[in-house]
């Protein structure tokens, strides 16, 4: 056993440049020996990136992120599925609606940006209020869903972000029986659609819906999405009375397990990364 291992700071530089540790050695005899090695793996990994950023502006191509929420899309068109796009400003009023007031765990997560308005810290209120006006018309189902930016004060890093994007779908009017079949299915074909192969289901506490059917991901279990059903307590107060189900997919989560990553920076909305390469 050497004296020196990689420092702080070194470890912190090497995840930020996605460098593989494995088949580096990890102590050292002296500073001077290990500060080399750190600035030779630093180089390669910056003039790597550097090309791979540089190819990628002269090729003119979606990110990572926006061809995901492409393909996301599509595979939604084919299963009958409107896109809708709503406000990331709501009201007071529109979280009240979903028991969100003071009393609950997430409004001290919401910003807000006024008395009265905040920045959604999810789409189901948007989402539900379209319920009310689409199930006025006669055909069933009624599929929807929207990709959006959401908005949580959150503690935990790795995992979140204070700005994601939300893919929430609902489809309303299916038959009872179906709907825990249906959902699952919908669910496989967002997580498949983002090449995840290793996910299961697994029935979570929810604060918001009570009990929610979740999707987790990779060995690490990540949660990627919270699926629920109707009839459910919160449609009383929209009046809502058809069936649903209804999932909301985090997109930074579906990116970040697709490519074998354990926490979220490199996957977000950053000025720091851009398509998973630091900048
Ligand atoms: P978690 O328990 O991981 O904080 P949650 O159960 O509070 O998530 P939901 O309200 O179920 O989150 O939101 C649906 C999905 O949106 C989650 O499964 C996750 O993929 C994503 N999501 C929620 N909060 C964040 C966040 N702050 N950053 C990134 N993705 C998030
Ligand atoms: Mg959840």
């Amino acid at each position: 056993m050497n004296d020196f291992t990689w420092t702080l700071t070194q470890l912190r530089r090497f995840k930020e440049l996605g460098v593989d540790l494995q088949n580096t050695p990890a102590d050292f005899s002296t500073q001077a020996e290990r500060d080399k090695l750190f600035q030779q793996i630093e180089k390669k990994h910056v003039k790597a990136d550097r090309e791979k950023l540089s190819d990628f502006l002269i090729q003119g191509e979606k990110s990572h992120m926006e061809s995901l929420m492409k393909k996301l899309a599509q595979a939604l068109f084919q299963q009958g599925f409107t896109q809708v796009t709503t406000p990331t400003i709501i009201t007071k009023a529109a979280l009240a609606k979903m028991t969100v007031d003071a009393d609950h765990p997430l409004f001290r997560q919401v910003y807000w940006i006024n008395k009265k308005q905040c920045l959604r810290p999810m789409l189901a209120p948007n989402l539900y209020s379209l319920m009310v006006d689409f199930s006025r018309l006669r055909h069933r189902p009624i599929r929807f869903f929207e990709m959006g930016s959401c908005f949580r004060k959150e503690s935990d890093g790795a995992r979140h972000n204070s700005e994601f994007t939300m893919l929430n779908l609902v489809e309303m009017g299916l038959a009872q029986e179906n709907r825990l079949a249906r959902l699952k299915e919908l669910a496989t074909i967002i997580a498949k659609t983002a090449g995840l192969n290793d996910f299961k289901f697994e029935t979570e506490n929810s604060k918001v819906y009570g009990s929610t059917l979740d999707v987790v991901a990779g060995p690490g279990s990540i949660e990627v999405a919270s699926g629920a059903m109707g009839p459910h307590p919160l449609d009383i107060p929209w009046g809502i009375t058809d069936t649903w189900v209804g999932v909301g997919f985090g997109i930074e989560r579906l990116l970040m397990t697709s490519m074998g990553d354990t926490s979220i920076g490199k996957w977000g909305k950053s000025l720091s990364y851009f398509n998973g390469i630091r900048l």
